[in-house]
């Protein structure tokens, strides 16, 4: 795939708007998409605004739903903290491991809203 403009050039990608191939030099780097020319980047922005205004006005949020990873390893940890509490009454020590492994969920779980976070500051 080549660049609509320069036949010698390698397409990055496509233009949300018209579905040119675009090369990087042509590629406008303001647009949150992919766009071949200022013309396409104003008609993605306004489509943009009309979206968000759409989804505003219809109570859905913007931002883009938890992913399910982040209450998936929440909810491991939780388990696993509860069965390791739980372990170390049975055996009236400190089950370490299960606590350890339980931290490890917490933090992936963490890592992943995290990664949420960033996701939907970008968009
Ligand atoms: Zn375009
Ligand atoms: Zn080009």
């Amino acid at each position: 795939m080549h660049c609509f403009k320069h036949q010698e050039q390698h397409a990055i990608g496509i233009c949300a708007n018209c579905a040119k191939a675009v090369c990087e030099q042509c590629c406008r780097e303001d647009a949150r998409k992919i766009a071949c020319s200022d013309t396409c980047v104003q008609e993605l922005f306004v489509e943009q605004q009309t979206t968000d205004g759409l989804r505003g006005s219809l109570g859905i949020g913007i931002k883009p739903p938890m992913p399910p990873s982040v209450s998936t390893y929440f909810l491991f940890g939780m388990i696993l903290l509860l069965t390791g509490v739980y372990m170390s009454f049975q055996r009236g020590g400190f089950d370490i491991l299960t606590f350890a492994i339980a931290a490890a969920f917490f933090v992936m779980s963490g890592m992943s809203y995290r990664q949420y976070r960033s996701r939907c500051l970008s968009c």
